[in-house]
């Protein structure tokens, strides 16, 4: 797939403004440069088309604006419908179906625009709609996802909490009692993506009786002592509203408690496969960076000549387009280790951790080559540099992540 550049940068100076003989054209910037999006078949390959138009023509031309004012922008939902690719890569209940690799490619497509709505899209579609999919009864699947396909319910996945976020697995504090036919909730989570707007909580609690975590579908705006503060002053993933919940005697029917969740390893179920989809997101988050300040190489001058003209800052563009590339065959790797039912914890957690390492450094590396402008948000750079940062920490932190790959290769566990 061609690349074009990506969102609209201000001109840094033409050269041929300046006088500056140029031969030819010079090339578009193309962060897919082993054309890895040309591996999917016709039909996917329209699919990522349009994403690629969607972001290219709605997304880009309003995504700073609100990123800058810390708000979301709704007024883009109708078009996302339109788009027809909620729960892209799951089969059946409505969902877009498709292959594993077109889901990633489509979460690294957005992300390649705007790291906020590819979070957005993937809280919804992938971590509170694989929720579902994979520990909801018949009944449950039939009954929410396709509403949740539509996007006529919008969905949101509460684990961390304010105390606890990296020793979840053990250390989860919000709790459930059962009566009768009733669960009672009580506890809070924190950094709860899309949580302050949507319509349906997933909610991680420890049941009194056993101990152990069980996953339940709560409706947020029907159910009482159920509240919702936006968290603000965030300074990366702007326009992803985040939420802390306070939930006190809530009350949820034993129905909307997720049927073949008995434990965290059901969890974990849920967080391996969106792990590795944070792979997709950070390596498009690099490239949105790359394209933007190769465009700027291109076309701003000193010591009148293009900067991009110069090999240190070539050394920094080749240096960057390897991390992306080298990324962008890690995260094709383990959607094909998905397909055959063979990705481990490990395989995604060795995902997770390098290609959000290597966006951070390649963000970093694209805001350099702005200079100055690398600091203003209307350059686009500053917004991927500072995004890559949540990237990085969120749905397992970096350590984490290698703890998970030490376990695996060492045979031993270090996780305290
Ligand atoms: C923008 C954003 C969106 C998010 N969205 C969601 C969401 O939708 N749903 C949700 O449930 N959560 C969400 N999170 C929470 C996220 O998953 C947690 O922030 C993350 O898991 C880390 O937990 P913590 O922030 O509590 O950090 P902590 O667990 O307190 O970790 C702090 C530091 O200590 C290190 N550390 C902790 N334990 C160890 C150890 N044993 N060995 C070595 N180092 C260790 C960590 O690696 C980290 O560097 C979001 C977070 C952000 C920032």
């Amino acid at each position: 797939m061609t690349a074009t550049a990506t969102a609209a940068i201000p001109s840094a100076a033409p050269a041929a403004a300046k006088g500056i003989k140029q031969p030819k054209p010079l090339p578009v910037p193309n962060s897919d440069f082993y054309m890895l999006a040309e591996t999917l078949p016709a039909e996917e390959l329209g699919v990522l088309k349009q994403v690629r138009a969607f972001m290219e023509t709605k997304v880009a031309p309003i995504i700073t604006k609100y990123w800058v004012e810390d708000s979301f922008p709704f007024e883009l939902l109708p078009a996302i419908k339109e788009l027809g690719i909620g729960g892209v890569g799951l089969k059946g209940y409505g969902c877009r179906g498709g292959s594993t690799l077109l889901a990633g490619l489509v979460a690294m497509e957005m992300a390649r625009f705007d790291a906020s709505i590819a979070t957005f899209f993937g809280v919804h579609s992938g971590l509170a709609m694989s929720s579902i999919y994979l520990g909801g009864s018949e009944e449950q699947k039939q009954k929410w996802l396709p509403p949740m396909a539509r996007f006529e319910k919008v969905g949101c996945f509460g684990l961390t909490e304010p105390l606890v976020g990296s020793g979840a697995s053990g250390g989860l504090t919000t709790t459930a009692k059962r009566e009768g036919d009733t669960w009672i909730i009580n506890g809070q989570k924190k950094w709860i993506g899309n949580s302050p707007w949507c319509d349906i909580a997933i909610i991680w609690a420890r049941d009194l009786a056993d101990n152990q975590v069980k996953g339940f579908i709560v409706e947020i705006k029907t159910t009482p002592g159920f509240k919702v503060e936006k968290i603000q002053n965030k300074i990366s993933l702007k326009v992803v509203q985040n939420g802390l919940i306070t939930m006190e005697n809530c009350r949820v029917p034993e129905e909307n408690r997720l049927q073949g969740d008995n434990s965290f390893r059901d969890t974990a179920k849920v967080l391996k496969g969106t792990r590795y989809f944070v792979g997709w997101e950070a390596t498009g988050c690099a490239m949105g960076a790359y394209e933007n300040a190769l465009k700027y190489c291109q076309e701003r001058l000193q010591f009148g000549k293009p900067i991009g003209s110069f090999q240190l800052v070539q050394d920094l563009l080749a240096k960057m387009l390897a991390n992306i590339t080298a990324s962008q065959c890690m995260v094709v790797r383990t959607a094909q280790l998905e397909v055959e039912g063979k990705l481990t914890d490990a395989h995604a957690a060795l995902s997770k951790a390098f290609t959000t390492a290597k966006c951070r450094e390649t963000v970093a590396w694209a805001r350099e080559l702005l200079g100055g402008n690398g600091i203003a948000a209307d350059y686009n750079v500053g917004r991927f540099f500072a995004d890559a940062e949540a990237l990085y920490s969120y749905e397992g932190t970096y350590q984490m992540q290698n703890l998970i790959v030490g376990k695996a290769i060492t045979g031993f566990g270090a996780f305290v």
